[in-house]
């Protein structure tokens, strides 16, 4: 990690315009470990920006007070050109979908993530598997740099943790991530108030949305498997962004003796976005490979081109095979 860090901080030095993006619909460590990377690049009065495609869930806008991740189609990003990105949280280069497009030839890229399918796509890769979240990444780096993580910073990080590990409640949840995090309450972290902005935070319409999937939940294989699904006419019908769906998922683990639970997410008529849990040794993971996508044993998602119907059929087929 030291001579990684060292790599990154020299290739920080030599650049001057830094974009900083991470994958499509992005979640609480990508937010978090983004925001407290730009706080490091802005004390060194570099030119950052974060842009980032898909939109930030309401839930983690507290991290972003001076609204600082800026949307792809705004016109200012489009004609920006930086020299130096870093990508965070992504296996290769297509999970930043248009994000792409503003990455040039010639432009150093810095590749930070914790996920096991990286495919070391960057000039600089810094990959660390046992890391629970990007944000252990992201603070380990700063605190090397001699940057003072202050009270933003440090919410920021434990928020990336936080939602990362799922309350430290999932395996990834080791010493190290609660060191980290007591250190980042040390330098003002606030447990409870970060807490009941990202889980006690929700919309009314929000709210009905969960209890409507709740009671729609489909239960299968004896119960060990439960999955939801939520189609665009529902998000119309009950005014909730797709974005603040993020985390219904969780909800799928809730039965007694569960071990597999999925949300069905309808984008489009043809674009399923399918992310799956579970609890057993039941690797999501490699089921979500076989779509194209990735993740951890335990969480993971894939999108797949099909309608609603045939995409339930697809990943419950192959659940079923392997449970
Ligand atoms: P979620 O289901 O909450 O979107 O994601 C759960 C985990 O799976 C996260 O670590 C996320 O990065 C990963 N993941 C979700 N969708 C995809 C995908 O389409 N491709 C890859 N490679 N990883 C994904």
């Amino acid at each position: 990690m030291k001579e990684k860090s060292d790599q990154i901080i020299e290739l920080v030095k030599k650049s001057k315009r830094i974009l900083i993006t991470s994958h499509i619909d992005p979640d609480g460590d990508s937010i978090g470990s983004q925001l407290a990377l730009k706080g490091w690049l802005d004390n060194l009065a570099k030119e950052v920006r974060i842009i980032n495609w898909g939109k930030i869930p309401s839930r983690y806008l507290f991290l972003d007070d001076k609204r600082s991740i800026e949307d792809l189609d705004s016109p200012a990003v489009k004609t920006w050109d930086a020299d130096m990105v870093f990508v965070l949280e992504c296996p290769n280069l297509e999970r930043i979908g248009k994000v792409r497009e503003l990455i040039r030839e010639g432009d150093k890229i810095v590749n930070l993530d914790h996920h096991p399918d990286n495919s070391a796509f960057g000039d600089l890769n810094c990959i660390d598997t046992e890391a629970s979240a990007l944000g252990e990444i992201i603070y380990e780096l700063l605190i090397y740099a001699g940057y003072k993580l202050n009270k933003k910073v440090a919410t920021q990080l434990y928020s990336a943790i936080l939602t990362d590990t799922g309350r430290f409640r999932f395996s990834n949840t080791t010493p190290k991530s609660l060191k980290i995090c007591a250190d980042l309450i040390s330098r003002g972290a606030n447990p409870k108030e970060i807490n009941n902005q990202i889980y006690y935070n929700n919309s009314e319409p929000a709210l009905r949305l969960l209890g409507f999937v709740l009671q729609n939940l489909e239960v299968l294989e004896d119960g060990k498997v439960s999955f939801m699904v939520i189609n665009q006419k529902n998000l119309k019908d009950f005014k909730v962004p797709v974005e603040d769906i993020e985390g219904f998922v969780d909800y799928s683990l809730f039965l007694k003796g569960v071990e597999v639970g999925a949300l069905f997410k309808q984008k489009d008529k043809t674009l399923i976005k399918v992310s799956l849990r579970s609890q057993s040794s039941f690797d999501v993971a490699s089921l979500a490979r076989i779509f194209g996508g990735g993740g951890h044993r335990n969480a993971a998602g894939c999108s797949l081109n099909h309608d609603l119907n045939s995409a339930k059929k697809l990943i419950l087929k192959n659940i079923k095979e392997q449970i």
